[in-house]
């Protein structure tokens, strides 16, 4: 089987979670399977040497999980942008619309600057919110976007449409 193939059995859904209606994709199968999570975080560092990053930034939470590998596949920093209140130092915040109520991220300011060209990675683009915003954090520090990559895109919820504003002609690579 191919690489795509594999990493797709090794994705679970779980009908109802986190609420009735919803479809979750469980990608604890795949994290659990040595040959699936080499081969994702091989092809995410690929993309980061494609497109030139020079940093990482992953997403809480299961944007650690795939970021910090990567980070070290790929020889770059990681830096983990987290829900609001959790990181000790001095932060910038990014609030964002969800679909009811709000939420809010941040990143210690010292780990970006100018002249960084970061990579996002996530498991999961659902509506783009958090990806968006984590861009704003990004452009905010004055470094660049080198581009979002995730496991998945949710096509049916619109997220790429979403995020298209604040890629600013950045790619977004879902494998
Ligand atoms: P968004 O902001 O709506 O794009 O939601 C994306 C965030 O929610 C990501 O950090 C994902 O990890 C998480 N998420 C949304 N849907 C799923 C899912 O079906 N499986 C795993 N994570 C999900």
């Amino acid at each position: 089987v191919g690489t795509q193939e594999l990493l797709l059995s090794r994705i679970r859904d779980v009908a109802d979670y986190p609420k009735p209606g919803v479809m979750f994709k469980d990608i604890t199968p795949l994290l659990a399977d040595p040959e699936a999570f080499a081969a994702l975080t091989g092809m995410l560092a690929a993309l980061c040497e494609r497109h030139e990053a020079t940093k990482i930034v992953g997403l809480e939470a299961r944007g650690f999980i795939l970021g910090a590998p990567v980070a070290v596949r790929a020889g770059l920093g990681f830096i983990p942008v987290r829900k609001a209140g959790k990181l000790p130092g001095a932060t910038l915040s990014q609030a964002y619309e969800l679909e009811y109520g709000q939420a809010e991220i941040e990143v210690h300011a010292e780990d970006l600057r100018a002249g960084d060209r970061v990579m996002v990675i996530d498991d999961v683009l659902a509506t783009g919110g958090t990806a968006g915003a984590s861009l704003e954090l990004i452009r905010r520090a004055g470094a660049d976007v080198a581009g979002v990559a995730v496991l998945m895109e949710l096509g049916f919820l619109g997220g790429r449409a979403r995020l298209e504003p604040a890629l600013r002609g950045a790619p977004l690579e879902a494998l």
